[in-house]
């Protein structure tokens, strides 16, 4: 596995902070934790980790601020660890570019495969970055009229448009463009040991499914490029090149 990966917790309550550091440690992680927003987002700046919890309810600050400001940074990912199970907020932080979203109370192996996970999708992303693991593959890729920059995370169309995507939208487009023309579950999109009868239904893939449709359907409401199918998951439906 290399070197340890380095995970920074947000988050005041102290029962929770040992619980999550505790599981993530067995599990070969490095932990640090903060009990505030500003000593947290200091560490970051010292030292940016390779993975963030970010409870939403701190006492200094609101989470979903702290959140907008911690996507900025494509180096690293955020999970959200939130109080609160309102719909509303788990869309808002995913919209805000959280990579996932935890609800308290969690079981101490959703923790680990939502944080495996994400770090998975990480990797995938940087590797895919740096050149990509094989052969053909570059950073970029083109279909229909976009290019899929994963330098940048951005698209361009042919008629100079320029769309921008979160880190978490880049890895789920990636996790398409290489599979063109193929039925994907959203267990596989999720990158993840996530199994349905496990944990509750989650829709964050369904939600990064209908931000990417937005930046690159003509009419998202009926998708040509990502398409629903119906009972198994998604369908990436237009020819990939990629380029040297
Ligand atoms: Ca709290």
């Amino acid at each position: 596995m290399g070197q340890k990966k380095r995970i920074c917790v947000i988050e005041d309550e102290a029962d929770i902070r040992r619980l999550v550091t505790e599981v993530l440690e067995g599990y070969g992680y490095e932990v640090s934790c903060w009990a505030s927003g500003r000593e947290g987002r200091a560490a970051i700046q010292r030292q940016p980790p390779d993975l963030c919890l970010v409870d939403l309810g701190l006492p200094d600050m609101d989470g979903l601020t702290l959140v907008r400001e911690l996507w900025e940074d494509v180096r690293f990912g955020v999970i959200i660890l939130s109080g609160r199970g309102g719909t509303s907020d788990r869309v808002l932080g995913l919209e805000l570019g959280a990579d996932d979203y935890i609800v308290k109370p969690f079981e101490p192996r959703e923790l680990v495969a939502r944080v495996n996970s994400a770090i998975r999708r990480r990797e995938q992303l940087a590797s895919a970055t740096a050149g990509g693991p094989a052969g053909a593959e570059t950073g970029r890729a083109r279909f229909g009229p976009w290019v899929f920059d994963l330098g940048d995370l951005t698209l361009t169309a042919d008629d100079g448009r320029q769309e921008s995507l979160t880190a978490a939208e880049a890895a789920l487009l990636l996790t398409l463009v290489k599979a063109p023309k193929r039925v994907l579950s959203r267990e596989h999109l999720q990158g993840s040991d996530l199994d349905r009868d496990d944990f509750p239904y989650d829709r964050s893939i369904d939600v990064r499914v209908s931000r990417i449709r937005k930046k690159i359907e003509d009419d998202p409401r009926t998708p040509r490029l990502i398409k629903t199918v119906y009972g198994a998951g998604y369908l990436f439906a237009a020819d990939v090149t990629w380029l040297r």
